[in-house]
């Protein structure tokens, strides 16, 4: 989904395709083509947050996007044993609930298995390759304790604030979603109202168990909102993440449209009239998305607008190419900061945005 500026360096020694040492490979093999649930993704190389319905360039490092085939599998919240299950069920070592994650799909040689390949084929010897999954350093955003999960913006981790046992914890993990120790970070948290105004003063966490927290009265079901200031090491200022835990009557309100993993498919209309129409209608559900502070679902209608803007760009004979360069660079934004969870930082991303939508023609000239 989303990319960050300057972790070039950081973030180009994690993504090798080959997983790092400390993951081993998934244990169970299969021979042939993708398993059934798998789904396929245009991805940046770099930034493997950033997705795309297509072919084309990272608007941030400008590499061409490739094509990777993922699949959503439970493995343990430490990832220390490897295992990895295709169903939910319990970690062996601990106890504990597995945890969803999305892996990539590989394929390899037995004869050369440490040199992956990124659909099937053929071996030496006219032996299918076999297939296996691997975790990679952004490429899975799932939640381990039902809260939310951002994207840092150092590039490098990932934090989730939950509501638990009374408690506003925050949880954070390494690029690979694996959990580390909370004591590099500091945090002040304060409780917030639907604008994301603060009530009262940010209070600073206390370090608990694998997590930072403080004492939070939310009512059980209730929506809650609390705006995070969390220090990472290296940063020279804070970072602002705004979570907002919807209500029991808002998720199931939602639930039928959460976003997937990966973008849906996105039907091009015929006539620039109706590429407008689609234009506005994506503009509204991104309004509607802010409004409820569903950050991390915004990606879909953004870079769908950003997709039409372009297709109306090549088939409208207007060109307004100033407002359509609004919409693409506000899209992509809107998506990066939506993945961060930073209000100020989306709002900011969408008046570029509304700032191209004001620019567009009331009717399409054909
Ligand atoms: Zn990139
Ligand atoms: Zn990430």
């Amino acid at each position: 989904m989303s990319v960050r500026k300057g972790l070039l360096a950081a973030l180009a020694l994690s993504l090798s395709l080959s997983a790092p040492a400390s993951v081993p490979a998934a244990a169970a093999f299969q021979e042939g083509v993708a398993p059934d649930d798998a789904y396929t993704v245009w991805l940046c190389p770099m930034h493997r947050d950033h997705q795309a319905h297509g072919e084309g360039r990272c608007p941030l490092c400008g590499m061409a996007l490739v094509r990777r085939t993922l699949v959503t599998r439970y493995v343990c919240l430490a990832q220390e044993d490897g295992l990895v299950e295709d169903e939910p069920g319990i970690c062996p070592d601990t106890g504990d609930p597995l945890v969803p994650a999305t892996r990539e799909v590989i394929w390899f040689c037995p004869s050369d298995p440490d040199r992956v390949f990124v659909e099937p084929g053929m071996c030496e010897g006219d032996i299918p390759r076999e297939m296996t999954t691997q975790v990679s350093a952004h490429g899975d955003h799932n939640p381990r304790h039902g809260g939310i999960l951002f994207m840092a913006p150092d590039g490098v981790h990932h934090l989730e604030g939950a509501l638990e046992d009374g408690a506003f914890r925050l949880y954070f993990y390494d690029s690979y979603t694996r959990p580390i120790e909370p004591d590099p970070f500091g945090a002040r948290v304060v409780p917030a109202d639907d604008r994301g105004a603060p009530l009262g003063d940010p209070v600073a966490l206390a370090t608990a168990p694998g997590a930072l927290e403080m004492p939070a009265e939310a009512a059980a079901g209730e929506r809650a909102a609390f705006t995070a200031f969390v220090q990472f090491p290296g940063r020279d200022r804070e970072d602002r993440f705004d979570f907002i835990f919807l209500s029991d009557a808002e998720k199931t309100a939602f639930a039928a449209e959460t976003a997937p993993a990966a973008l849906p498919e996105l039907r091009v209309p015929d006539t620039p009239q109706a590429i407008l129409n689609a234009i506005r209608a994506r503009d509204r559900r991104v309004q509607a998305l802010i409004d409820q502070g569903r950050w991390a679902d915004l990606f879909i209608p953004a870079l769908e607008a950003k997709e039409l803007a372009l297709a109306y760009g090549e088939s409208a004979s207007d060109r307004p190419w100033v407002a359509l360069k609004r919409i693409v660079r506000g899209a992509w934004l809107l998506d990066l900061y939506g993945d961060q969870g930073d209000r100020v930082r989306v709002g900011e991303a969408y008046e570029i945005f509304a700032e191209g939508m004001r620019g567009l023609p009331e009717r399409a000239r054909e």
